[in-house]
C-alpha cells in the first residue's frame, strides 16, 4: 500500500477495491486495526492538533475522503488517485460482514439513533450479527463502562461516529483497551444509516 503525505498527514493512495481488500485483511489480524476517513478539514485541523496528527499516523488505513485531498495531491504530485468516502467504505465493509457472518457494533449519534441505524443495517444485510450499539453522548466517566459493553459483545468491527476529530482521538486513546478486529471512524455515517 502506498502511503503519501498531504501537509504532513499520512493518507493511503487506495481506490475503493484496494481499501476493501485492506479492510478484509484486517479481520484476520490479532490486534485492533484502525481505519480513518479524513477529509480536507481534518488534514487542516491536524496542522494545529498534535494528538489528532499522532492518531492519524498510528492508523492502519487512512482513506482520502475529500475531493480537496485529491486536488492537493495533483498539485503536489503525491499520487492520490480518487476520493474514497467513509460512507461508501462502510457500505462495502457491511456487505462483506453480511457475506461472512461478521459482527458489528455502532457507537455514536444522538440517543436512539445507533439503534435505528442497526435496524436499517439488519434489514439491508440480514446475515450481519449486530453485537450492540451505544449513543455517542456518554460522559467521560462512563467511558470504561462503554468499553466494557463493547468488549463483552464479541464484536468484529466497531463503527465509531462521534464526529471528527473526537472519534479519531477516542479510538487512538482507547485502542489498546478495545477488543475488536477493527475500529473505524465513520463521522455522520451512523446518522445516514438511521435515515
Ligand atoms: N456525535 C456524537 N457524540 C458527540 C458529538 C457528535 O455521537 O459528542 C455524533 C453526531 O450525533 C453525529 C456524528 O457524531 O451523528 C457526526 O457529527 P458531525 O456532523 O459534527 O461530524 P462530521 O460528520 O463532520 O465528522
Amino acid at each position: 500500500m502506498n502511503r503519501v503525505e498531504i501537509m504532513g498527514v499520512p493518507i493511503d493512495a487506495v481506490d475503493m477495491p484496494k481499501a476493501v481488500d485492506q479492510a478484509v485483511a484486517f479481520f484476520q489480524q490479532e490486534n485492533l486495526q484502525v481505519i480513518y476517513t479524513p477529509n480536507t478539514e481534518i488534514v487542516m485541523a491536524a496542522q494545529q492538533d498534535p494528538i489528532l496528527l499522532d492518531a492519524i499516523k498510528a492508523a492502519n488505513l487512512v482513506i482520502p475522503d475529500g475531493i480537496g485531498l485529491i486536488y492537493a495531491s495533483k498539485i503536489l504530485n503525491k499520487g492520490l488517485k480518487e476520493r474514497v468516502t467513509g460512507v461508501d467504505l462502510m457500505g462495502e465493509v457491511l456487505s462483506y460482514c453480511n457475506q461472512h457472518g461478521k459482527s458489528i457494533y455502532i457507537l455514536g449519534g444522538k440517543p436512539g439513533i445507533a439503534e435505528v441505524a442497526c435496524k436499517n443495517i439488519q434489514i439491508k444485510f440480514p446475515e450481519i450479527c449486530i453485537s450492540g450499539f451505544n449513543d455517542g453522548y456518554f460522559q467521560e466517566n462512563e467511558t470504561a463502562a462503554v468499553i466494557e459493553k463493547i468488549n463483552q459483545s464479541n464484536v468484529d468491527i466497531l463503527f465509531v461516529g462521534l464526529g471528527a476529530p473526537k472519534q479519531e482521538k477516542w479510538i487512538f486513546q482507547y485502542r489498546d483497551k478495545l477488543k475488536a478486529k477493527i475500529a473505524m471512524g465513520v463521522g455522520g455515517g451512523v446518522d445516514i444509516w438511521a435515515g
